[in-house]
């Protein structure tokens, strides 16, 4: 009579009861791991409030759309499967190894119960998602080393590679599968020797495995079945607590991480969670300046970010060279947490983190564009942690001097230019728009067109706003200005930690605009918009011009006449403020496709993807170090479509795009529109024209 294959808690390990050796590696293991992890998180608990427990059904779905289901994943197609085949195979495997785990405790614990049909499902589906997860492992790793994508590369200047790490912990996870395998194929082995079937699933590893053994000796079978489940326990806690030293602690954090994202695009953070802007001078100390400024959630991200290089990959100001990359944002600040948190001894906290590990320049250079949280599959935030850096510069009086000039400008006359207030409805002076109200507390328009200071001002972006106010003269919206009462939106300077100023200027603006009674807002600047929309309270719903527009072209209310030159090749860049952060991607085109005759091409880089043009507000005060300037490489872009106009629907892509045609040598070739532009020149009005801007025709 054969001997029966003994279970690993029945077995015998050097003199020592397998049972006994297992309870005792299983405590050991969850030991170490709840120690690695109380340590890891030590830091977050020393970290700011930050109130993530609200719309908690919300949070949920977000959980179910970007972490179960991979949202974002698809948006890298190759990595993006491969990690779904890994994730997916480990939901799956997860059963497994708990029933695995147990097994070298309690020997006839399986889980679920494999001699019911469900059970027997179950297996097959954890030999095919350990078969996959242990090719995935191979291709991954072939990927880093033979094919190496290049946004894994690690400039020098920010530190060494992680790519050993990387590959190391490919190499763990796919001996884990193979142990695993090993350990139910000598079984399966062993059971057809005595001539009983277990089911393997055809051509798993674990199918392979058995096939190779089916000459093994039972002894050899027993040996390697008793030998593969050590290996497999002591891989599978070696990879539980060594996840937490890397990359790979993304695989317990991410949840979290997912959980406690942000809701709200297009907000900004407050300077502390929970105090009120009464009690913001109580605040001793603005913004993030030691590592223990960030909020806990702040720091979870820095554990979750899994270095996948998507961020960068995708951020305009590290394209041009700027030096900013996102994501070393996080791992900058992740290595320092590991490096002042460590798992013995005391916790050196307190360090400053400019100059330390960031530099001015790496935190000015950001756009806020919203192109890496866009991209982020793990919803890491980077616009709020690099404005409450600002904020700590700018409480220390650590500002660029260029910006200095135009904060100081907007604080005595709220404008960065330092113009007068009272000429700041003198574009106004000018044919069809002369006559448009001014509600200086007057209650007599039932619209607010808020028209932002570089509209106000400059010589050039004065005509989107004659144009937009054409616009509504002619959809028969009774609507008014601020004019000299309007002040500066304040959308950048909050954006570049100047609190205390946005405060003021947001404060100004919101009691004009109740004055004036008015039930609509309506503006041509998405900065504008964006404020209006999210940064204010208690204001009237806000618009941006290119949703009234498409609204009565829809209903037919506006009437517009087809392209005069048809040789015209015409792009839509969507602006940061206008796309990414408030998602109006369809209105813009459902306008421009509205024009009969119009012919129009997407850039490779759009809607949520759109390159940003160089930044706006502040931006423009601001010479950053940069290889190129981004509006050269976003013109570039629509050559590279086919268009020889781009289309935008922001003053300040317009300053950025027409300086960029110039600098690009495209003048003649290339020109560039404002949608409202485009639309005032297009509408089927009776009598002459009134557009300023013509419709320029250029050789492609
Ligand atoms: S917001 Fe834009 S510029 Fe800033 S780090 Fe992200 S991608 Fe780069
Ligand atoms: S922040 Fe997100 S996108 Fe960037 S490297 Fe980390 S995980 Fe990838």
């Amino acid at each position: 009579m054969m001997e029966a294959l003994q279970s690993p808690a029945q077995a015998t390990y050097w003199f020592i009861s397998g049972r006994l050796l297992f309870i005792l590696l299983n405590v050991l293991g969850l030991a170490c791991f709840a120690y690695i992890v109380t340590k890891r998180l030590t830091p977050l608990g020393r970290g700011e409030r930050d109130l993530r427990f609200d719309r908690p059904l919300l949070r949920l779905e977000r959980v179910l759309q970007f972490w179960l289901a991979q949202w974002k994943h698809p948006r890298y197609r190759f990595a993006g499967t491969i990690h779904i085949l890994i994730f997916a195979g480990f939901l799956i495997l997860a059963t497994r190894a708990f029933s695995l785990l147990v097994l070298g405790i309690s020997e006839s614990f399986v889980l679920p119960d494999s001699s019911a049909g469900i059970g027997r499902f179950y297996e097959m589906f954890a030999d095919y998602a350990a078969t996959a997860v242990f090719a995935c492992m191979i291709v991954a790793a072939v990927r880093r080393i033979v094919f190496k994508p290049a946004r894994y590369e690690v400039p020098a200047r920010y530190g060494k590679a992680h790519k050993v790490d990387a590959i190391f912990l490919l190499g763990l996870i796919a001996f884990l599968m193979l142990s695993e395998s090993v350990f139910e194929a000598s079984k399966a082995a062993s059971l057809a020797r005595q001539g009983q079937a277990e089911f393997l699933a055809v051509f798993s590893l674990a199918w392979v495995l058995q096939s190779a053994l089916s000459t093994a000796s039972l002894s050899e079978l027993w040996n390697l079945h008793r030998v593969a489940y050590v290996f497999d326990v002591l891989t599978f806690y070696f990879l539980l607590c060594y996840r937490p030293f890397g990359i790979q602690f993304h695989v317990e954090t991410s949840l979290f991480n997912v959980y406690f994202a942000k809701l709200d695009k297009g907000t900004v953070k407050p300077v502390r969670w929970g105090v009120s802007d009464a009690r913001l001078d109580q605040v001793k100390s603005f913004g993030v300046k030691t590592f223990e400024d960030f909020t806990w959630k702040h720091m979870l991200d820095f554990y979750s970010c899994a270095d996948c290089g998507r961020c960068s990959d995708n951020c305009p100001a590290n394209s041009v060279g700027r030096p900013l990359s996102p994501r070393f944002i996080s791992i900058k600040a992740r290595d320092y947490a590991f490096h002042h948190y460590p798992m013995f001894g005391r916790a050196s906290n307190g360090v400053p983190l400019i100059g330390a590990i960031y530099s001015d320049d790496e935190v000015w250079s950001c756009t806020t564009c919203g192109a890496c949280e866009e991209e982020c599959p793990l919803l890491i935030e980077y616009i709020d942690k690099i404005v409450d850096l600002r904020r700590g510069l700018v409480d220390d009086g650590n500002v660029p001097k260029s910006i200095q000039k135009a904060l100081k400008a907007l604080e005595s006359r709220g404008n960065p230019y330092g113009k007068m207030e009272k000429k700041r409805a003198d574009w106004t002076k000018a044919d069809g728009v002369a006559d448009i109200k001014v509600l200086n507390g007057k209650p007599i328009a039932n619209a607010l067109y808020f028209v932002d200071s570089i509209t106000s001002y400059d010589d050039r972006i004065q005509a989107i706003g004659r144009a937009t106010a054409r616009i509504l003269k002619d959809t028969g919206e009774n609507f008014g200005i601020l004019g000299a009462s309007e002040k500066d939106s304040g959308h950048d300077v909050r954006r570049f930690g100047e609190e205390t100023l946005f405060m003021a200027l947001r404060d100004h603006n919101v009691e004009a605009i109740k004055a004036s009674g008015v039930q609509r807002i309506v503006t041509a600047d998405p900065h504008a918009f964006n404020a209006l929309k999210h940064d204010y309270k208690d204001v009237p719903p806000v618009e941006h011009i290119s949703q009234v527009i498409a609204r009565e072209v829809k209903s037919g209310n506006l009437k517009l006449s087809p392209v005069e030159n048809g040789d015209n090749v015409y792009t839509y860049h969507d602006p940061c403020y206008l796309g990414r952060h408030n998602q109006v991607y369809d209105d813009p085109r459902a306008v421009l496709d509205a024009i009969p005759g119009m012919k129009r091409v997407e850039m490779s880089r759009c809607r949520d993807r759109s390159f940003c043009c160089g930044g706006g507000g502040l931006m423009l005060f601001y010479e950053p170090q940069e290889e190129e300037r981004m509006g050269v490489k976003r013109v570039r872009m629509a050559a590279e479509a086919g268009a020889n106009v781009i289309v935008t629907a922001c003053p300040f892509c317009m300053v950025n795009m027409e300086d960029a045609i110039k600098v690009a040598g495209l003048e003649g070739k290339m020109t560039a529109i404002d949608l409202a532009e485009l639309v005032d020149q297009h509408i089927a009005r009776e009598g002459p024209k009134v557009g300023e801007v013509k419709e320029e025709v250029v050789t492609a």
